[in-house]
């Protein structure tokens, strides 16, 4: 489907008014991008088969790509989805917030949402704007990430503007997101059991202190093959890579802070750095995504980083600490192993 909107309306600190005017748009069937508390996102109708189609057309989106559809309630889930005993009890833990789980769909949610799945993934985000959209809609928004299919996700307006603007009926600026990482995805397998589908800001470590197994799809820490099919279709996509060969390095903080202070200075050579290195890096190309100890910074700062990145056409290749994969390090490790095309380097 051709994408033809001329003029993109940008809400700044939306107002009620404003937020009521999107609404409206959306019950039309049109595009809004919203922000929510993990990254923006591009919203449609869950009910309107065009409606979910032109966010396909506007991001570039593959159809076999399902979207994650958005309440302003937990509750809500069950008018669109078979619930169970293990959604109430992660819903009643989890949500509103950075969480999204997939359940069987009901009828009313077209096949075109999910790619064709007989589930749908459901999520409650906790963002006040988000909240206040999905409250005065009255209607499941379909919504992925904000980004051109195969960008960094959107985590500021500037971000949004840039991957959709003309593409999209209305923006509303809620200023850079709080997160930074898209949702923890969870396919639930028993009261008490989930897979881990993508990860997020509710980490596995959340969940087992609560009573959860949770296994891991091989999807989140491996690069899948030509033939395999991931539970979360969209995690067998190319994703987040900058134009410059992105190469992860393996090592303990003094060794890659070592290979990086080591490293000649070069231009077409760039480093993602944490702030404790900013004295060696003084004559390199360099993006501090926080400090060692503070991944949340890190995840906040990530996509604008790799964004900063393909700003700088001589930069050919980036080096940038591969991270642990504890608590939410496992989501900037699994991001930034598709950013990198699965290239690690072992110091
Ligand atoms: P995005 O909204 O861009 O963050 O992408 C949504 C992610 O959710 C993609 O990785 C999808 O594959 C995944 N997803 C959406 N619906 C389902 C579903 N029914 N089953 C499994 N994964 C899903
Ligand atoms: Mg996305």
């Amino acid at each position: 489907m051709k994408v033809t909107i001329v003029n993109t309306l940008i809400l700044k600190n939306p107002s009620q008014n404003d937020i009521n005017q999107a609404a409206d748009l959306l019950k039309e069937g049109k595009l809004v991008v919203f922000p929510t508390e993990t990254v923006y996102g591009l919203g449609a109708s869950a009910l309107d088969e065009t409606a979910a189609a032109r966010i396909y057309a506007a991001k570039g989106r593959p159809s076999d790509n399902p979207l994650i559809i958005h309440l302003a309630d937990a509750e809500d889930a069950g008018k669109y989805a078979e619930i169970s005993p293990c959604y109430e009890k992660l819903a009643s833990l989890f949500m509103p917030g950075p969480l999204t789980v997939v359940l069987p769909k009901k009828a009313c949610i077209p096949f075109s949402v999910t790619g064709g799945l007989d589930t749908v993934a459901v999520r409650v985000p906790s963002h006040p704007i988000a909240h206040k959209l999905l409250l005065a809609a009255g209607i499941p928004i379909a919504a992925p990430s904000a980004n051109r299919s195969g960008r960094p996700s959107c985590t500021t307006v500037d971000h949004v503007i840039e991957d959709m603007s003309g593409k999209v009926d209305a923006i509303l600026d809620g200023g850079e997101s709080d997160l930074g990482l898209e949702s923890t995805i969870l396919l639930p397998r028993g009261d008490n059991e989930v897979v881990l589908l993508r990860p997020g800001a509710i980490t596995i470590e959340m969940l087992t202190e609560n009573g959860f197994t949770v296994s891991l799809d091989k999807a989140v820490t491996e690069k899948p093959k030509d033939n395999e099919k991931p539970l979360a279709p969209g995690m067998k996509y190319r994703h987040y890579a900058p134009k410059a060969s992105l190469i992860l390095l393996d090592g303990t903080f003094t060794a890659v802070s070592d290979f990086m202070k080591l490293s000649p200075s070069d231009p077409s050579v760039a480093f993602l750095c944490y702030d404790e290195q900013k004295n060696d890096m003084m004559q390199k190309k360099a993006i501090f995504l926080g400090s060692y100890s503070d991944s949340r910074s890190q995840a906040h700062n990530l996509f604008d980083a790799l964004r900063k990145l393909d700003q700088d056409a001589s930069i050919t290749t980036v080096y940038a600490p591969l991270p642990s994969k504890e608590h939410i390090g496992l989501a900037l490790y699994n991001r930034l192993l598709k950013a990198a095309g699965y290239t690690v380097k072992s110091l």
